[in-house]
């Protein structure tokens, strides 16, 4: 009851420190009712399969600009799609789609042929497990803290989460073990560390369908295969869904959707995205150029 809301609390400061960076407005924000009205005696999801669709999805936040055009895609049972595309074009506002935080303009979006308007959103939320760029960690220790994904798991239910999400070697590392105490005053943990804790948290949720928001911030490449590993490990049987911003973290995606200007420009796998020479290509070309360059700036940091 507690965790979900929390989970979110990092998705929605980020929106608002990108956009308003203004920590009043988190607050009303957070003070605000949910925009969407709720079904009368609406049933429960049952998302046996996990086969997500988006049908024709229009969205606008305000009735002044449109921010999504025509978005039609699927995420059949157990893949994993991938949504890439320059920063505004619309990615984050499909996620919040998907967990109805906003209702669509026009269009649906259905899980397992669910309207997700139809059904509590309880049994919504339930159902779908968000591993956030900012990860909210308790002042506890570590090990309740990857609890906090599901309160009643057993003790070898959070050891096992911990083996899934590649902690064990950083919790041992640690003075206290998994009673080390971590949070605002605790030990604080790297982008990459509390996003292994987001990832075992999930892992003891079981949802049938996965978000991933990559974070934007670069991590060293040893900590990047960590979390690779780690998401392989708990997308295995769940249909997931991937904000991406480094393309190299999803050359093995079933389908990479590119986005820009609230549309779907081209979508496939990544051979066939490289071989149309289109937007996809263009965004490949020009991450890998600024890799380059990134590399060349620190060797010649290096020689200094
Ligand atoms: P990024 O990669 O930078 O996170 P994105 O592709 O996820 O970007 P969105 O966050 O979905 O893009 O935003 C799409 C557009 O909607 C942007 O122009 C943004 O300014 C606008 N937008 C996002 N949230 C809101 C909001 N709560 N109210 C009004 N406009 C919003």
């Amino acid at each position: 009851q507690i965790f979900m809301p929390l989970n979110f609390l990092g998705f929605v400061y980020r929106e608002i420190r990108g956009s308003l960076a203004n920590i009043e407005n988190l607050f009303s924000l957070l003070n605000k009712k949910s925009q969407v009205p709720i079904t009368p005696n609406a049933p429960e999801l049952s998302a046996q399969k996990g086969l997500v669709e988006f049908k024709h999805v229009g969205f606008s936040y305000r009735k002044d600009r449109i921010i999504l055009q025509d978005v039609s895609f699927k995420i059949l049972p157990g893949q994993k799609v991938a949504i890439v595309g320059e920063s505004g074009a619309g990615k984050s506002t499909l996620v919040k789609l998907l967990f109805r935080f906003y209702d669509v303009t026009s269009g649906s979006v259905s899980i397992d042929q669910q309207d997700i308007r139809q059904v509590t959103q309880d049994s919504l939320r339930q159902n779908i497990g968000i591993v956030p760029q900012d990860t909210v960690l308790f002042n506890d220790s570590i090990f309740e803290n990857v609890r906090y994904g599901r309160p009643e798991a057993s003790n070898l239910e959070v050891n096992q989460a911990i083996d899934l999400a590649n902690l064990r070697a950083f919790i041992e590392s640690l003075p206290d073990k998994h009673e080390t105490q971590v949070g605002e005053r605790g030990l604080k943990l790297s982008g990459g560390e509390k996003q292994r804790v987001a990832i075992a948290r999930t892992i003891l949720k079981r949802p049938k369908i996965l978000i991933f928001d990559e974070a934007t911030s670069s991590l060293d490449s040893q900590s990047e295969q960590l979390i690779l590993k780690a998401i392989k490990n708990v997308s295995k049987g769940h249909s997931s869904l991937v904000i991406a911003h480094r393309l190299s973290t999803i050359i093995d995606a079933d389908n990479i959707i590119v986005m820009g200007d609230g549309k779907i420009l081209e979508q496939g796998s990544h051979k066939c995205l490289l071989e149309k020479d289109g937007a996809y290509k263009q965004l490949w070309l020009a991450q890998r150029d600024n890799e380059e360059q990134n590399s060349e700036d620190s060797h010649s940091t290096e020689s200094l």
